[in-house]
């Protein structure tokens, strides 16, 4: 068995710039279970959020992050976000992330919710894509073992500590290494649900694997919904910079509706956005709105979205001319292993950062664009605690605990997608008591495959267990927050304000 310093499970912004700061001072594995470049991160299209322009302040940065937060964010974490993401963003433009810029200045975008155009990107649309790429090259340029194709299956406990990471490859082949500190960097579970903006890769391992070893798990009733996806081809994003840039969202009818649903209309935070287009859908016999672009012109278009234009291009259409149908999609996990803010989890050696944590930084909704932002500054943190351990006080979390109990029910279920369709029309968008009671008891029902011998299976382990407890989150939260809508419970109870934490 192979002795590391720190294992780092995953390879998206988080985890590659945790390997690679970690390399500076220790013996750094990092495991991914694709090839290296897969991840969310690799197709995030509008940017990275950091207050680095005169006419900007981290003060106002955090304001919008509050207020997007729907009351629960924690506020320090917030403060170290906002304040500590400049300096990070520099780091990103010495490892070689080259943000579009002209004449020697950084170009930035406005997204929805915020009060300043702060938003970074790269490539036009493909910022994650640039981003992924300048990190693999400086993670290959680092001192750091790379298992690509390599599964995350549980976590090694040992004495009420985490010391280690059992693996499985795609060849079949079980092993384990062993560390001082395992880093979960394993991003979000988009593939809960029906739709979803994230790829295959995102099945939330990471966090069933902690909840498994006895971690506390928070928030996980906070699924953003991102507003626009693509409603024909394959699941694709259409990011929100397109109405940043003024393009406008309409029903059948033609009608710019937004403004019937919030004063700031198709900037309005994407849950309200999201909600609307749901609630047009269901009174036009389900059919996706469509998203008009046509005050733009064909050329600024593809310079500005070449990646949008392209895919769309592919399909044969052309949005500066015609309306483009787009749906709501599962698309960013607000909840995560709970963590303090270096990371540290309630389990002794096991960190986690980036969509697999809950830092408490996004509260009850994310701001546009916070989430590349969180892996580099908390990422940043986990080092920076390793190799100084003194800088904090021992972790404590004063959430509401609620203990699962895990029983095989027995009733076998056929694969994912019984999983993600249940999880879409029962504890979706807009819930109630009665969906999710049904939810509820269908997952305890499913019993995960017995024999857990391919990744396809401990896949399907980990969605039922998680989607279990998104929809107890779901039934305990009888409120409507930031991302959480209870059709049975609006709106929000200032006496819920608080986080609610799983166990085992
Ligand atoms: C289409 C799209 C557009 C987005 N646009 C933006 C944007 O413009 N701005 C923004 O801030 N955010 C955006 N987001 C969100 C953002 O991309 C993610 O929140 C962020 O990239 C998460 O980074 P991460 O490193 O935590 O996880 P990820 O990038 O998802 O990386 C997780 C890694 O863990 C690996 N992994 C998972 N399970 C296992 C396992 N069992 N064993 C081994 N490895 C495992 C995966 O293969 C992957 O390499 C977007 C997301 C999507 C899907």
């Amino acid at each position: 068995v192979k002795s590391y310093d720190v294992i780092v499970v995953g390879s998206g912004i988080a985890g590659l710039f945790t390997a690679i700061k970690a390399a500076e001072t220790g013996r750094v594995v990092l495991v991914t279970k694709s090839q290296l470049e897969e991840s969310n991160t690799r197709y995030a299209q509008g940017g990275i959020a950091a207050a680095t322009f005169v006419d900007d302040d981290p003060a106002l940065h955090m304001q919008d992050t509050l207020t997007a937060g729907a009351g629960l964010c924690d506020e320090e974490a917030v403060r170290i976000l906002c304040t500590e993401g400049p300096d990070r963003i520099n780091e990103l433009l010495r490892l070689g992330v080259d943000f579009d810029s002209q004449d020697g200045e950084l170009k930035r975008g406005l997204e929805a919710a915020h009060s300043r155009a702060r938003v970074l990107h790269a490539g036009g649309d493909a910022t994650g894509a640039h981003i992924e790429r300048a990190l693999v090259r400086a993670l290959r340029a680092a001192n750091v073992d790379v298992y690509e194709h390599t599964y995350l299956v549980d976590l090694v406990v040992q004495n009420h500590a985490v010391t280690g990471v059992s693996l499985l490859q795609d060849t079949g082949l079980a092993f384990s290494l062993h560390a001082f500190s395992v880093v979960l960097a394993t991003g979000g579970a988009g593939q809960l649900y029906r739709h979803t903006t994230n790829p295959a890769v995102a099945t939330g391992d990471g966090v069933a694997a902690a909840f498994r070893a006895g971690a506390l798990i928070a928030d996980l009733e906070f699924y953003q919904f991102h507003p626009t996806a693509l409603a024909v081809g394959d699941t694709f994003l259409v990011s929100e910079a397109v109405r940043g840039e003024g393009a406008v969202l309409r029903n059948a009818s033609g009608e710019a509706f937004m403004t019937r649903y919030d004063q700031r209309a198709d900037l309005a935070p994407r849950d309200v956005v999201a909600r609307a287009i749901a609630t047009e859908m269901l009174h036009q016999d389900g059919e996706p709105v469509t998203l008009d672009a046509t005050t733009m012109s064909g050329e600024f278009l593809s310079q500005r979205f070449p990646t949008i234009n392209n895919h769309l291009r592919s399909l044969d259409i052309d949005w500066s001319r015609s309306w483009v149908p787009v749906t709501p999609a599962a698309h960013y996990w607000m909840g995560g292993v709970r963590t303090d803010t270096w990371g540290r989890t309630s389990l002794a050696g096991l960190f986690a950062v980036g969509e697999a944590a809950c830092t408490g930084v996004h509260g009850a909704n994310r701001l546009a664009s916070n989430s590349l932002l969180e892996g580099i500054v908390f990422g940043g943190r986990v080092v920076r605690h390793l190799v100084a351990p003194g800088e904090a006080n021992e972790p404590t979390f004063v959430d509401d605990v609620q203990q699962l109990h895990f029983a095989n029910a027995g009733q076998a279920v056929p694969d994912k997608s019984d999983v993600r369709d249940l999880m879409w029309a029962n504890v979706g968008l807009i819930r109630d008591k009665g969906d999710l009671e049904t939810a509820y008891k269908q997952l305890q029902a499913w019993s995960a495959p017995s024999t857990l011998i391919n990744q396809e299976q401990h896949e399907l382990r980990n969605l039922i267990t998680l989607g279990r407890i998104v929809a107890a989150a779901a039934l305990a939260r009888e409120e409507s927050r930031g991302a959480h809508f209870r059709s049975d419970f609006n709106p929000c109870d200032p006496s819920q304000q608080r986080h609610r934490a799983f166990t085992r």
